[in-house]
Formats: C-alpha cells, sequence, structure tokens
C-alpha cells in the first residue's frame, strides 16, 4: 500500500484543500491513503473520516504539532495514529498524551533550513521517527541528509507530500506490505517501508500564502 503521511486540509490556515477534493485526488493518484496532518487541530477528521470510509480510502488520524518547552517554541511534530486532539504545546505533555493514545511522534523535516528546527537534538530519542521526505523542501538535499541520518541511528521513518493543495498529494510517500492501519503502524516501527517522493515545484509555496491572506476559498 501506498501512504502519503503527511497531508493538510482546509483547516490548516496556510491550506486550501477540501475533505472531499482529498479523497479525490488520492484516488486519482492510486494511493490507499494518507494520514491527515492539519497544523494543531483536528477538525477535519470528522469530516474526512466518513467520506473515506466510504471510498475505501486508508485515513490515518494525525496532528501537526507546535512544540514548546517553559512556553519557547522548540520545535515541531507529527503526531500519527491518533485517537484525540492534543491540545497542549507543551513538550512533557505531548509525549504524556502520545503515549496514553499509542500515537507516533514524528519530527517532521529536521533539515530544512527554511522551517522550524528542533536545534537540541539530544531530544530526538524521545521521538519514534523522522521524516526523510518532505516534498516542500527547496532542497533534495535536506532530505537525504535525514534519510542518511535516519538510517546511521536507526530511526524509523516516514514521507509526505506537506500537501496544502490536492494537487500536491502523493508527490511523497511510503510504501508497505499490509493493508491495515496496524500493519502500517507496525512497518513504519520496524523500519520496514520504503521512501518515493519528488519535490513540489516551488510555485507550490504561493498557494499558502494565498491561503493565508484569505484571497481565494477552498479548493
Ligand atoms: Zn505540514
Amino acid at each position: 500500500m501506498k501512504i502519503d503521511l503527511h497531508v493538510h486540509s482546509q483547516y490548516s490556515k496556510d491550506a486550501l484543500s477540501k475533505p472531499e477534493s482529498i479523497i479525490k485526488e488520492v484516488q486519482k493518484k492510486g494511493l490507499s491513503g494518507i494520514a491527515i496532518t492539519d497544523h494543531n487541530t483536528v477538525e477535519c477528521w470528522p469530516k474526512l473520516l466518513p467520506l473515506a470510509k466510504k471510498a475505501g480510502v486508508l485515513v490515518v488520524k494525525g496532528e501537526e504539532l507546535k512544540v514548546k518547552e517553559h512556553g519557547k517554541t522548540i520545535g515541531e511534530l507529527s503526531a500519527l495514529f491518533m485517537q484525540e486532539d492534543i491540545k497542549s504545546f507543551e513538550l512533557p505533555e505531548i509525549l504524556d498524551a502520545a503515549k496514553r493514545q499509542d500515537a507516533l511522534l514524528i519530527i517532521q523535516h529536521p533539515f530544512d533550513l527554511f522551517r522550524k528546527r528542533w536545534k537540541r537534538m539530544d531530544y530526538w530519542n524521545k521521538f519514534q521517527g523522522i521524516e526523510v521526505f518532505n516534498s516542500r523542501c527547496v532542497l533534495n538535499s535536506w532530505n537525504k541528509k535525514a534519510m542518511k541520518f535516519a538510517r546511521e541511528h536507526e530511526f524509523s521513518a516516514t514521507a509526505g507530500s506537506d500537501a496544502h493543495v490536492p494537487q500536491e498529494i502523493g508527490n511523497a510517500f511510503i510504501e508497505f506490505e499490509g493493508e491495515s492501519e496496524e500493519e502500517l503502524r507496525k512497518a513504519i516501527l520496524k523500519r520496514k517501508v520504503v521512501i518515493a517522493g519528488k519535490l513540489s515545484s516551488p510555485l507550490i509555496h504561493v498557494f499558502s500564502t494565498i491561503a493565508k491572506l484569505h484571497l481565494i476559498g477552498p479548493i
């Protein structure tokens, strides 16, 4: 199965994809599913999940979380295989909440110099994996560095398009042998996934700006 593990919907302030368009695009691209990872919200879940079920598309419940320590932002994580929203921004509470619901915490685009990064690498072993391919990285060398790091330190690896508009969905994905969400989770943890992806055009970033400025509605 091919799963894009990093997708945003219109419920992220900088994204435009409607739940219906996400499902349509997943089918068009021949993917088996996605992880929905909006910025600090799970508002899309109740809209997307019934549509996905009807269409036979696997949707992993996730969220992209801003992480703070004593009120100061120290990085971003994506939580995958969640059961409920994680409302806190503070790291110890995020770790607790993730553990309680058996969610995996993944460091996204860890070496992307244009985005918020984890400066303290000694924290990384608190998390279950790192995203080794993100299609929105401007330079592929940042992905390569993440891939090398994951290999050398035996981290579980994920990949995702970080799609903010439907067309970007599927630009990166992981492939694994299995059919269920549980098998996907195991494959990630056992590092039995194949990483595939291409970079999105830098022009795609323009859409996020347009979304933030509310110049056009969801597509
Ligand atoms: Zn993202």
